[in-house]
């Protein structure tokens, strides 16, 4: 058996597999020695999790619901009447409200040309800038911070890095041994070899073992916490004088704003002991190389942006940028939610981030398209949602994604997806999403397309075919193909490639990379000439922005605290065996084997107070719903807090989740919640 070399569909680490198949299955991944990412490292889904590819569940025949929206039933319908329905409905909506009515979700799983072709789908075939993906529920705030004070996008340095340069790795709000497995194997070989490893996060992760100082903080004080550290180090001279006055703006802003959080201070507001405020300042700024990665826990706030911004400071403050084994480093979660941004699969910027209000930018744009543009930004998908509601939104186009379980607050998501007109879901699996939907498009999947996927350290690798696709599912590009035909235009895309080579005319830094160039290896943008070599890390020549700007933040309680009704504090998050929603995972025999249910995890001293023991059935209420689960008792989670995983639509905990958004990313509080637990019965 020949394997096929290809990436893992999983998260955005980007391994490379090397897939045996034989009659039309899945037998074997392996993963080469020299890979990039991963050294030849697999996690267990990685290496045992995409046997969802050839489940009966997979959809095979476009579905159309016949009779009332609410009552009629999905039936089979040919690809003829499927997308003539979907052209005529989305034409007819844009018609009688204007394209701003029509909207559509981008997926992070599909790959580069799909995400391409489907953003300007929306912007050139139907005329709207409001195209989203669920970058925004994940990292859109570290995106915003980012962009503000550096001019970047991305994570800024290489996996790589991690064991081969970084002398000291900050990790806070990722629990990356489940999420970025091979990441976390990185960051352990580094500590075997050395290097140390501060943690910052409220739950008791496999990595605290590795941890020479662990800050324990509240859920919500990533602030507090931060601004004490960026307090130490200027206390007490720590600061690189020569970075600061060379490369940044806003350093005496920054200094009285952190005036204010004195190591005792930050103790007060976040349960952290001053000493060990004291030691991490001290290890993270006197280290030749320091690393900071982060994720969710970080991202997923009302006060997001903020978080990543004094994440940002840390690294301005101390020169910790623009050299190996340094950087700024948000762990993207899904295989290619990094690719799906460089697309332009956001309301605001056009591919290559270009943001859609530069005049310049959107004629280049319109003159590759041949079409004229609109001036203002989009909407994101949390407004989309609410949009649906008032009726500003009347039709909605989603590719590869499920709100109706992936969003926050659900009970609220799924009433306003009710309102919608009209909804076109595309798919391999008959989601949450999907079965709300008037017409259901069958699509190929990750085994059954060539492609590329761009990886979290901006790797672009190839994604190749090694499998027959099911029934009569079709490539999404094919998809968008036809119903860009059906609407008007002249599109005659013929590969993955052929859309490829657009996208290298669209996006100067992904110009210099072609099919051929990474047939053996991925490359990192920006690579802007086929004679580049790649960039493994950002900054070696200077910031992007010029001067990057020290943006003064101060701590914010978050949207909601518990009180007596809800003392609780609800923190979500994903286990190493399943995946976001769990439609792929739990597809997965092994993996759902393994870990087959929801767990509620809680407190000894929290379980005691309530009466609960460990496997014992418990209901998790908030303002907005309710989830049964079974209990498990453990001191990874702090007392009053409660962990559940998003995974399992039975349990989803995103029925208790808060939709209040970050001001400037809109991205909900997945993060903090205020609940109540209490026993049931087992039924
Ligand atoms: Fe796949 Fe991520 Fe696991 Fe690598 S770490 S095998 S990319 S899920």
């Amino acid at each position: 058996m020949r394997p096929v070399v290809t990436t893992c569909s999983y998260c955005g680490v980007g391994c490379t597999l090397e897939v045996r198949t034989l009659r039309g299955r899945i037998v074997k991944v392996t993963s080469p020695p020299d890979a990039p990412a991963n050294r030849g490292n697999l996690c267990v889904k990685g290496r045992f999790g995409h046997d969802y590819v050839t489940s009966p569940d997979r959809l095979t025949r476009p579905l159309v619901r016949r009779g009332d929206r609410r009552t009629g039933r999905l039936e089979p319908a040919s690809w003829e009447e499927a997308l003539d329905l979907v052209a005529r409905r989305l034409a007819s909506v844009r018609e009688r409200y204007g394209p701003g009515a029509v909207a559509g979700f981008s997926s992070a799983k599909c790959t580069n040309e799909e995400n391409y072709l489907f953003q300007k789908f929306l912007r050139a075939v139907i005329g709207t800038h409001n195209v989203d993906h669920c970058a925004r529920l994940c990292h859109a705030s570290s995106v915003v911070a980012m962009n503000l004070a550096l001019g970047a996008t991305a994570m800024t340095n290489s996996i790589g890095e991690i064991r081969d340069h970084a002398d000291v790795i900050l990790v806070t709000g990722s629990n990356t041994s489940e999420n970025h497995p091979i990441v976390a194997l990185e960051m352990k070989a580094a500590v075997a070899r050395g290097a140390r490893l501060i943690l910052i996060d409220p739950r008791e992760i496999e990595l605290a073992r590795f941890a020479t100082v662990w800050l324990r903080q509240r859920p919500g004080t990533d602030v507090a916490v931060l601004s004490g550290l960026a307090h130490v180090i200027i206390r007490d001279g720590l600061w690189n004088r020569e970075f600061v006055e060379r490369f940044t703006e806003g350093f005496e802003e920054l200094a009285a704003a952190v005036a204010h959080y004195t190591p005792q201070v930050v103790e007060a507001l976040s349960g952290v002991p001053a000493r060990d405020v004291e030691e991490a300042a001290r290890l993270y700024a006197t280290s030749p190389a320091a690393a900071i990665f982060w994720g969710m826990g970080i991202s997923q706030h009302t006060t997001g942006t903020d978080n990543a911004l004094a994440l940002v400071n840390l690294a301005l403050l101390c020169g910790q940028l623009g050299r190996p084994g340094t950087g700024l480093n948000p762990l993207r979660g899904q295989n290619n939610v990094q690719g799906a941004g460089d697309m332009g699969a956001l309301p605001h910027v056009l591919p290559g981030y270009v943001p859609v209000t530069d005049a310049e930018g959107r004629r280049r744009f319109e003159a590759l398209w041949g079409v004229r543009l609109p001036e203002a930004p989009g909407l994101t998908a949390t407004e989309v949602t609410e949009a649906a509601c008032d009726g500003r939104v009347r039709a909605l186009y989603v590719m590869g994604e499920n709100p109706a379980l992936t969003d926050a607050n659900l009970n609220h998501v799924r009433h306003c997806l009710e309102q919608l007109e009209f909804l076109v879901v595309q798919d391999i699996f008959l989601t949450e999403t999907a079965a709300m939907a008037d017409v259901v498009l069958p699509a190929w999947s990750w085994a059954e397309k060539d492609g590329t996927f761009t990886s979290t350290e901006r790797r672009v690798q190839r994604v190749r075919r090694f499998l027959d696709p099911p029934g009569e599912a079709r490539a999404d590009w094919d998809i968008l193909s036809d119903l860009a035909r059906r609407l008007g235009s002249d599109w005659r895309y013929d590969s993955a490639e052929a859309i490829f080579e657009e996208i290298r005319r669209a996006v100067p830094a992904y110009a210099g990379i072609t099919y051929a160039r990474i047939e053996e290896r991925g490359l990192q943008w920006p690579c802007p000439a086929e004679d580049h070599p790649g960039t493994p890390y950002l900054f070696a020549g200077g910031l992007p922005r010029g001067r990057g700007r020290f943006h003064p933040v101060g701590y914010l309680d978050p949207a909601e605290l518990p009180d007596d009704e809800f003392p609780l504090i609800l923190i979500t998050g994903r286990v190493l065996y399943h995946w976001h929603g769990g439609v792929i995972s739990r597809r997965s025999a092994g993996l759902n084997e393994i870990y087959p249910e929801a767990l509620v995890e809680l407190h000894p001293d929290d379980a005691a107070r309530l009466g609960v023991h460990d496997g014992q059935m418990v209901r998790v209420r908030s303002r907005r719903g309710e989830v049964t689960a079974a209990a498990r008792v453990t001191e990874r989670s702090r007392p009053g807090s409660v962990f559940l995983t998003f995974h399992f639509a039975e349990a989803a905990a995103n029925l208790l989740t808060n939709d209040a958004l970050d001001p400037r990313a809109r991205i909900p509080e997945f993060k903090v919640a205020a609940v109540a637990v209490e026993a049931v019965a087992r039924s």
